[in-house]
């Protein structure tokens, strides 16, 4: 058999292995922060029509600008931040990744650097990686939190090209206060790219970086539709920045990218916009249920502004990771000493998840 070593592979891909979450069964899987809720049955509904509409012209390519996807992107971004965002400033591929891919083919690449704050989305040195940057992990504090002006010194001695802030924060919930991303900004001669993956879940009073927008060429805002609008299968993500930050990915996205089936069914389900998030507040009661719930396990939590917690402190965190696993629940071993990831799923799933762990707790402490 031929092995990966028999082939011409670029040196800096040798020996790496597939980032992914395992995908194993299990009763109850809180592993990849999806939102469990069904989708609204009119939704449903609508989304067959508008599919079988749109596979009446699948003979032709789709808009290749997805215009009316990013009309409707931008007027959900608009009224959900209340900072007026154009259609031009607006761009969409599959999956946020894939945005974060074109950013990093535009304005990294070889002989250039990314900088992220870790622990934070692994994609994020994985992509760079894929497109040759070069990656330096930016520093947090032992709580998780970026401090502001060793962020900023960070930026200006190692000047990269792409600055990372991911808010709020995976794995950790941390949500990153918008004063730090203004210093970060202006420390920053590169583009600062915040990813908002999970912004829709922050609480009250966090305030998206879209605000920022305004005066700041180099800022970009990354969202998708897979976390808070229970549409991670469907494969769509978007980012707001300047229009020239749009009209420079251009120069790197494939003709076409986007489907005329996923364009379609974006748009369907941004129609039903308010039946998608009314999930989130439960989802949200979730989280804190989580959160309430750990320190009679004497276990303890970060702050989380998303639809997961990161939680802790395990003597052994894979050990307890897989006995969780044998009692049905899946969730996320990020790779941390001594803490696990779980996503806030449906209330059953909660309740689940915390009855196999005050077992797992009673049995290994
Ligand atoms: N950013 C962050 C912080 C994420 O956690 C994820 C998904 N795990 C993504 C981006 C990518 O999401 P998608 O490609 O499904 O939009």
């Amino acid at each position: 058999m031929t092995s990966l070593e028999d082939l011409p592979l670029r040196p800096e891909l040798r020996g790496r292995t597939p980032y992914g979450a395992p995908q194993l069964p299990a009763r109850h899987r809180l592993n990849t922060n999806e939102n469990p809720h069904p989708l609204p049955a009119e939704l449903l509904a609508d989304l067959g029509e508008a599919l079988g509409r749109a596979a009446l012209e699948l003979n032709r390519y789709p808009d290749r600008d997805a215009v009316e996807l990013r009309t409707d992107l931008a007027a959900y971004l608009t009224r959900s931040s209340g900072e007026e965002v154009r259609v031009a400033q607006v761009w969409a591929a599959n999956g946020s990744n894939e945005v974060l891919q074109q950013i990093l083919q535009a304005f990294g690449g070889a002989g250039r650097t990314a900088l992220g704050f870790t622990p934070s989305y692994s994609m994020h040195p994985i992509i760079s990686a894929g497109t040759g940057t070069a990656w330096v992990d930016g520093h947090r504090a032992a709580d998780f939190t970026i401090d502001p002006s060793a962020a900023v010194a960070q930026v200006r001695e190692v000047a990269p090209d792409v600055v990372f802030v991911t808010s709020p924060n995976n794995p950790t919930g941390t949500a990153v206060a918008l004063d730090t991303i203004e210093q970060l900004y202006a420390a920053t001669t590169g583009v600062l790219v915040v990813d908002e993956a999970y912004t829709e879940f922050a609480r009250t009073g966090t305030r998206s970086a879209l605000t920022l927008l305004p005066g700041r060429p180099r800022l970009i805002v990354s969202r998708t539709m897979s976390k808070a609008f229970g549409m991670a299968g469907l494969r769509l993500g978007y980012l707001a920045a300047d229009a020239a930050v749009v009209d420079t990915l251009q120069l790197v996205r494939l003709p076409y990218h986007l489907s005329s089936l996923t364009q379609a069914a974006a748009r369907t389900a941004l129609a039903h916009t308010d039946a998608l998030l009314a999930t989130v507040d439960a989802v949200k009661a979730q989280r804190d249920r989580i959160v309430a719930a750990l320190p009679a396990m004497r276990l303890t939590s970060v702050p989380s502004d998303a639809n997961f917690v990161l939680f802790g402190h395990f003597a052994d965190a894979p050990a307890a990771w897989q006995a969780l696993l044998d009692r049905g629940v899946l969730v996320r071993d990020v790779g941390l000493p001594g803490w696990l990831r779980v996503t806030a799923g449906t209330e059953q799933e909660t309740a689940a998840f915390l009855t196999a762990l005050a077992a797992v707790v009673a049995e290994h402490g």
